[in-house]
């Protein structure tokens, strides 16, 4: 299927890992212009160095804490001179600090917000007026399952992500009269940096070796396996596609059957 996106101008907000640098690659590859972000600037080398070895091109690449509202503002405008406006943003962040309601201080609530959400907020504004213009335009923010079932030990992750959800809903019915469309990839367990700190805290406060804890995660998964991050990426690249035109306003899971509700 071409799925039509080549020269699309992409730009991917948490990217020098995870699933945010398999999504950079697997647009690469459809010869999309790809920007990645992220607040690692060794990472972010590292990630870059790695695509053009595999894919024969270099993403585009900008250091930026996407908790911060003028690196955001920074970041857009050096990737918007270098590779234009913006057809299609994938709105991604680190996960925020694991704990419960009375683990978790006011000050990790605020990084939170500004990481999880008004980041997504942020750079959809800024990338919105030429989406607008162009009549044409893709934003795909990365969630998570816990928007359909709350994760134990995931406070903040799954009110802020809840929030996002309900954010992108009501931006997508705005938006559809410019055929832009909003759409939410909510991984399960993806077998990322990501997990495996989730696994290593959980098995701290378990007493389990994290090896342990990641096959109790895998063998809770219908499919009895983890995600490999490319998995959830081809989801993402897929709304982002032209094909993808008529899907806005869905939140859609990428975890093995995972959920247990009928929708
Ligand atoms: P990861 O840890 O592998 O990668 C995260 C990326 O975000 C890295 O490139 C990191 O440098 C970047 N980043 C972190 N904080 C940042 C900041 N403040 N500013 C800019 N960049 C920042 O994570 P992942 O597993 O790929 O997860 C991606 C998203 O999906 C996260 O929000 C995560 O919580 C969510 N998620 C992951 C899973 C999973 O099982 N891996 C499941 C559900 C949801």
């Amino acid at each position: 299927m071409d799925l039509k996106l080549k020269n699309k101008v992409v730009l991917i907000s948490a990217a020098s890992k995870g699933i945010g640098r398999a999504t950079a690659e697997e647009f690469i590859k459809e010869g999309s212009k790809v920007a990645i972000l992220s607040s690692n600037e060794a990472n972010l080398m590292k990630a870059c160095e790695e695509i053009k070895n595999i894919q024969g091109v270099e993403p585009f690449w900008v250091v930026c804490d996407v908790a911060n509202r003028i690196e955001i503002e920074n970041a857009y405008n050096l990737v918007k001179q270098t590779l234009g406006d913006i057809d299609i943003l994938v709105n991604n962040c680190g996960g925020p600090a694991p704990g419960s309601f009375e683990q978790l201080n006011e000050n990790q609530w605020g990084q939170a917000y500004e990481q999880v959400l008004m980041s997504a907020t942020r750079f959809s504004r800024l990338v919105l007026p030429a989406m607008k213009a162009k009549h044409w335009g893709r934003i795909i923010n990365i969630t998570s399952i816990s928007v359909k079932q709350p994760v134990e030990n995931l406070m903040l992750s799954n009110a802020f992500r809840s929030a996002l959800t309900a954010f992108a809903k009501t931006l997508s019915n705005e938006l559809g009269p410019y055929s832009i469309t909003v759409n939410n990839v909510g991984p399960g367990y993806t077998l990322t940096s990501r997990l495996y700190e989730l696994a290593v805290t959980k098995g701290k406060q378990t007493g389990e070796s994290h090896e342990h804890v990641l096959a109790e995660m895998a063998n809770s998964v219908p499919l009895k396996r983890l995600a490999r991050p490319d998995e959830v990426a081809s989801l993402i690249v897929y709304l982002g596609s032209e094909q993808a035109g008529f899907i806005t306003g869905s939140t859609i899971t990428v975890d093995g059957g995972m959920i247990k509700s009928t929708y």
